[in-house]
């Protein structure tokens, strides 16, 4: 039976590599971008080239109206979800608390808190026995930050992966006789361009020296355990925090 996935923020590091990873193994993916359009037709293009099915969606998960379209577009185009990788994210500048302004935390938590949640709910209303449907699974990608805390640089960030690990023990209790899964997977420092994107175009070659292997992550090392929490292998694991974060 085709299996759809729902990758958000698919075009780029971690979610490009889950995406092509879970092409391989039997998904058919919707690619989910914001802005990049190449990347996301790349990814696309990577995975028809090993004769999977994947579809580019294009929608910005700021707005809620993109998020509503973006989940008919796969309903219309690619048929019944049953996988949701809640990946995209962002982060913001190096700031203390008492730097923050009201823009910087209402769009961080736009972002990284309520599109998930509403992505959650749009997957939950498809998926649920309760609503008619045939069950699924959900990996939300937070971060080892959720517990280390971000302290002088993204402090926002790390509240709002918290946030977003509470999604994942609450709802994973909701929907569990609704035959739905529910997972984090928490990255360490993983080699992706979000460091440049939050003004730290170095922090991977800055940080790695302290970090306990000595190197960073790689995107394919946190899909690897994503499409672990997605396959059937992981059956009775719900409601689990899973650390991809070399001993940090
Ligand atoms: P990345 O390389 O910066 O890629 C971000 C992805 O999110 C891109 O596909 C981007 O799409 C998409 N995106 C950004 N804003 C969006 C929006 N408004 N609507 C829809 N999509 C949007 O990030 P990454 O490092 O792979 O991070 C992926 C996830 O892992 C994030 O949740 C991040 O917090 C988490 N994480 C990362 C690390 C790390 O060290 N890299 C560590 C812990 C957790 P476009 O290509 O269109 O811009």
């Amino acid at each position: 039976m085709k299996k759809v996935l729902l990758v958000t923020g698919g075009s780029r590091g971690i979610g490009a590599q889950t995406a092509l990873l879970a092409a391989a193994q039997g998904w058919t993916v919707a690619v989910n971008y914001a802005h990049n359009e190449r990347a996301a037709q790349e990814v696309v293009n990577q995975i028809l080239a090993q004769k999977g099915h994947a579809l580019a969606i294009q929608a910005d998960l700021m707005d809620p109206l993109q998020i509503e379209s973006l989940f008919e577009r796969v309903d219309q185009e690619l048929g019944t979800l049953s996988g949701l990788v809640n990946n995209a994210g962002i982060v913001d500048q190096s700031q203390r608390v008492d730097e923050y302004s009201h823009e910087r935390l209402t769009r961080m938590m736009n972002m990284n808190v309520v599109a998930p949640f509403l992505c959650a709910k749009e997957a939950v209303k498809r998926m649920s026995q309760a609503h008619g449907g045939k069950g699924g699974v959900i990996v939300n990608v937070s971060s080892v930050a959720a517990r280390l805390g971000g302290a002088s640089q993204y402090v926002d960030y790390a509240a709002s992966k918290a946030a977003l690990d509470a999604l994942t023990i609450g709802l994973s209790k909701e929907v569990a006789r609704e035959n739905i899964r529910v997972n984090s997977v928490s990255p360490g420092l993983i080699d992706t361009e979000i460091h440049a994107s939050g003004g730290l175009p170095n922090r991977i070659r800055d940080l790695s020296p302290q970090l306990p292997f000595g190197r960073a992550g790689t995107a394919t090392e946190v899909a690897q355990a994503i499409c672990w929490l997605l396959s059937e292998s992981a059956s009775y694991c719900s409601g689990t925090i899973l650390d991809v974060s070399g001993a940090r």
